[in-house]
């Protein structure tokens, strides 16, 4: 039960009782009782809660969030744009050749430079934009941003990083990646599976022309 017992400074406190009764043969005997504190069992519920939700959202290797979250956010952003005429776009990376980092140093080589890219991508992100795991070696970043001006000097900056930023195996040898970007900024009619194919689509282009490009059309 959930009761409220007097404190001897006269205030209430909120506390479960559990009850358990002492048979001695037949007949009740006593009676065990144990009295928590209602507000910490409360408490430590909420947190669960959090952290339940948090792992929900969370991709577990490289700790940004996941695909579920980035389609939740995506909706988010268009209720957004139809209420205050808000404009948006996304980047769309793919790390370059990466199954050659597997087949070569391994899988465990291979998240590393999983983590040390999507950490390059997300630090260097404003902190309203957000990044999350797509999938595999495909990361999605949603910015808001008025012209694609604006999307491909970002999406420019963020190859850059990344092309410069390195996964040290040992003292005499690390790792560059390159990734391929492709951007697309929301249009007039649009729906999140168009807007995520324009950017997909656009990121091919980049592969096919070279890699380590930006494509935004
Ligand atoms: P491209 O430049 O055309 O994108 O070449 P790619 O090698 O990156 O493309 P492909 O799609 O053939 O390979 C993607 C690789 O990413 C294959 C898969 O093993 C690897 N990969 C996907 N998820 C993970 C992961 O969580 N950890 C590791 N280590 N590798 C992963
Ligand atoms: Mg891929
Ligand atoms: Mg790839």
């Amino acid at each position: 039960a959930d009761v409220f017992l007097h404190h001897k400074d006269g205030h209430r406190v909120p506390v479960t009782v559990k009850s358990i009764p002492v048979y001695d043969g037949e007949e009740i005997i006593a009676s065990i009782e144990v009295f928590t504190d209602h507000n910490k069992q409360h408490r430590s519920i909420l947190m669960e809660n959090r952290k339940l939700k948090e792992q929900l959202i969370t991709d577990p290797l490289t700790r940004i969030p996941n695909r579920r979250y980035l389609d939740f956010y995506l909706d988010h952003m268009m209720v957004e744009k139809n209420k205050f005429d808000l404009k948006f776009g996304i980047l769309f990376f793919d790390i370059d050749l990466f199954k050659n980092v597997n087949d070569t140093y391994g899988h465990n080589v291979g998240d590393e430079v999983l983590k040390l890219v999507s950490r390059t991508l997300k630090s260097n992100l404003r902190s309203d934009d957000k990044i999350g795991r797509w999938g595999g070696e495909e990361f999605i970043s949603v910015l808001r941003v008025n012209d694609e001006e604006a999307l491909e000097e970002i999406a420019d900056k963020l190859r850059i990083l990344v092309s410069k930023s390195s996964y040290q195996i040992d003292s005499n040898k690390s790792i560059n990646v390159t990734i391929s970007i492709g951007g697309a900024l929301i249009k007039e009619g649009d729906t999140i599976k168009q807007l995520i194919e324009r950017a997909d689509k656009n990121m091919y282009i980049s592969k096919d022309t070279g890699r380590n490009r930006v494509t935004i059309k």
